[in-house]
């Protein structure tokens, strides 16, 4: 049987599918200490023969397989896995099985790019717009990661000027694209969550303003042939007009581009797309002997 697991910062999603990838179980385990919440984690896959998995985590995580840290959780903003050893202690349990390890976000544009909105395409962008900002890419057919994965999020953009006084909230680096345009970057602001302002309030053109610039830099670099935007800040109904309007504009018609509305799109598996990609790998997994 394949197994999935998508672990992020507040919840972890395990499920077991059959060899076509058919979900037979799935579990919501609370992010809390590694040691509990793992314990749920075995508890959950211990029921089950599972040959392969498809782990796709929070960060950052090394992803280097010729490091002596490689499937570890790096310097992440949830205290309490910093330094863990994920994958070593998941294969202690499961010795057998074969795997894949990556991002999140790699996960979640895997899911879009072989079941939802870049199904059919070669190369596409997943870009996660929630409490933090993340991006992941397919590249012909392979998942965008080297010796280290891409931080997407952390880029440097232009400040708005409306924005000029706020000192962003990214405890790295203040003002880069997380720090201006993640959900948080909101209740910094104003002192109330986004989905407390009104859908005209300036704030999201703002944000618009900062995912916009962002997507061209993305887009001029990696060329993917469609671009998906998920998390919650993209749920606001508003959001994908203005951040297309703002593509628009800075993108100033200097690459030949298909309809907007074509290439910059929601997600095509809604909250699924992560779990899609973790039994895609997993069942791709079967093939490869790490
Ligand atoms: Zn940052």
């Amino acid at each position: 049987m394949l197994g999935a697991i998508e672990a992020g910062g507040t919840k972890f999603i395990c499920a077991v599918a059959n060899a076509e990838g058919t979900v037979i179980d799935k579990v919501r385990i609370d992010t809390e200490a590694p040691e509990v919440t793992m314990g749920h984690v075995f508890d959950f896959f211990n029921q089950y023969p599972i040959e392969s998995m498809g782990i796709a985590s929070f960060g950052p995580i090394n992803v280097d397989k010729n490091s002596d840290k490689y499937g570890y959780i790096g310097n992440s903003s949830k205290v309490l896995w910093q330094n863990y050893n994920f994958l070593g202690n998941l294969l202690a349990h499961y010795p057998n099985i074969n795997y894949q390890w990556t991002t999140d976000v790699n996960g979640s544009v895997y899911g879009e790019y072989k079941a939802g909105a870049a199904k059919g395409k070669d190369s596409c962008l997943y870009l996660t717009i929630g409490t933090g900002i993340g991006g992941g890419a397919v590249i012909n057919g392979k998942l965008l990661q080297t010796t280290r994965h891409p931080e997407m999020g952390h880029i440097r953009v232009v400040k708005h000027p409306k924005d000029a006084d706020f000192a962003g909230n990214c405890p790295i680096h203040g003002t880069c694209l997380e720090g201006l345009a993640a959900g948080p970057s909101i209740l910094a602001r104003y002192g109330v969550e986004g989905n407390e302002l009104s859908t005209n309030h300036e704030i999201w053109e703002i944000l618009a303003d900062y995912i916009g610039q962002a997507l061209v830099s993305y887009a001029y670099i990696m060329a993917p042939d469609i671009i998906i935007i998920g998390g919650g800040v993209s749920k606001q109904a508003q959001m994908l007009p203005l951040i297309r309007e703002k593509f628009k504009e800075y993108n100033n018609d200097y690459i030949d581009l298909p309809d907007l509305e074509t290439y910059i799109v929601p997600t095509g598996l809604g909250d699924d797309s992560a779990l899609v990609g973790c039994l895609e790998l997993a069942k791709e997994a079967l093939e490869i002997k790490e």
